[in-house]
């Protein structure tokens, strides 16, 4: 199949949903709701899907806001688009209901050329609730929902257009030291201060910083730090989350985290409580072919792509996904690069005409990369060749 009739086709597919996907990606960015609460998202994305030839219905492995529906024309690979649709708690400062649109476009768009050129092979759409706080593709990974595909694909809106240069595994930690309380001026002999130990804590932990190398990282917050300076703290907490571009350092942070809390309760003579704030995320592993398409198509439609030495340093569940099989989790430009996500300018920039036109460029994009992927065995080949040789 020739690459540029493909690329033709997939325009011209998302050119006439584009006033469909225009209108769901802000009817959604009008919804925002948090992680696992996605109702009224999921449901119109389910409506909206089967209104557009492809039935599909709400809850998938037991979680009520997932879903699932596939297309499949014959024996083949199997090509699948994620698709997010949480929110935060101002609202869509993340941009996830421009994801969801593109995913679920790109799915239309790329179900129709499947059957026009008679493409072999499968395509899935997975709705995949609570990126945010619920690290949802963990959780759907437990009931191993990758197993029987071949590639998985979505897109971020970010403040630049790039493609997927990974992102950092994560594991987050409340830890809560228990003391003893007393008059600070007038018993202070009789106290076990909670509060010292939580700032020893902060003191090893950045102790630890010139140790670790420059993809690591870590970070935290006091969240308890007593009630009133004239009583010694009994109580005292924080949350540290850390984080690493390779597992390995993952593993060792890990353990120089606990080390370091130990240590630390047993210098101030506190007792300690350290519990997991959500499930661990692992990094997210990028696909050079994967990328290539998608890099491709959206430079041709106009995007530029930033060129910068730094890798991908937030987190994201879309790591667990890209450990699993290969997949990629490139970025469209839909702010100024001094306005990032989460931030009022970034919620603002999700339903914006850019924002939303460079959805749909990204729709394009992970439609080419789509079709290329269950038309061309080289491709193929090509695309698992990389993922292995990552591992
Ligand atoms: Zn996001």
């Amino acid at each position: 199949m020739d690459a540029e009739q493909i690329k033709r086709i997939a325009g011209e597919e998302i050119s006439l949903l584009q006033e469909d996907l225009r209108s769901l990606a802000l009817d959604l960015w009008e919804h925002p709701e948090l992680a696992w609460k996605e109702e009224y998202s999921s449901q119109k994305l389910c409506s909206f899907l089967t209104e557009h030839g492809i039935q599909t219905e709400k809850g998938y492995c037991g979680f009520p806001t997932a879903f699932r529906s596939e297309v499949e024309n014959g024996p083949g690979k199997t090509f699948a688009f994620a698709c997010e649709y949480d929110a935060l708690k101002p609202g869509h400062a993340c941009g996830h209901n421009l994801i969801a649109a593109c995913s679920t476009g790109a799915m239309i768009a790329a179900s129709r050329i499947m059957k026009k050129l008679n493409l072999p092979g499968r395509l899935v759409i997975l709705g995949t609730p609570a990126e945010e706080s619920g690290a949802g593709k963990v959780h759907l990974l437990k009931h191993n929902i990758l197993d029987n595909i071949d590639a998985v694909v979505m897109a971020h809106p970010g403040k630049c257009t790039i493609p997927d240069r990974g992102s950092l595994a994560i594991r987050r930690y409340n830890v809560t030291f228990h003391g003893k309380s007393s008059h600070a001026s007038g018993s202070p002999e009789l106290g076990i201060n909670a509060l010292d130990a939580v700032m020893l804590l902060f003191s090893a932990v950045n102790s630890q910083r010139q140790q670790m190398p420059e993809f690591c990282r870590i970070h935290g917050i006091v969240t308890e730090g007593g009630v009133a300076p004239n009583i010694i703290p009994d109580s005292a907490s924080c949350q540290f989350f850390l984080r690493s571009a390779k597992e390995d350092w993952m593993e060792i942070l890990d353990e120089r985290f606990d080390n370091m809390v130990k240590g630390v309760a047993l210098c101030t003579g506190t007792e300690y409580t350290k519990e997991p704030l959500s499930i661990n995320c692992r990094s997210r592993k990028p696909n050079t072919p994967l990328n290539d398409a998608y890099v491709e198509v959206i430079t041709e439609l106009g995007e530029e792509i930033s060129v910068t030495p730094k890798e991908g340093r937030g987190s994201s569940d879309f790591g667990d996904f890209s450990q699993v099989i290969p997949g990629i989790h490139p970025y469209f430009a839909i702010t100024e690069p001094v306005n990032g996500a989460h931030s009022p300018e970034f919620m603002e920039a999700a339903r914006s005409e850019r924002g939303v036109n460079n959805m749909l460029k990204a729709a394009q994009a992970l439609t080419y990369t789509a079709c290329k992927y269950l038309s061309d065995p080289e491709f193929q080949e090509k695309v698992k060749a990389d993922f292995e040789e990552n591992c």
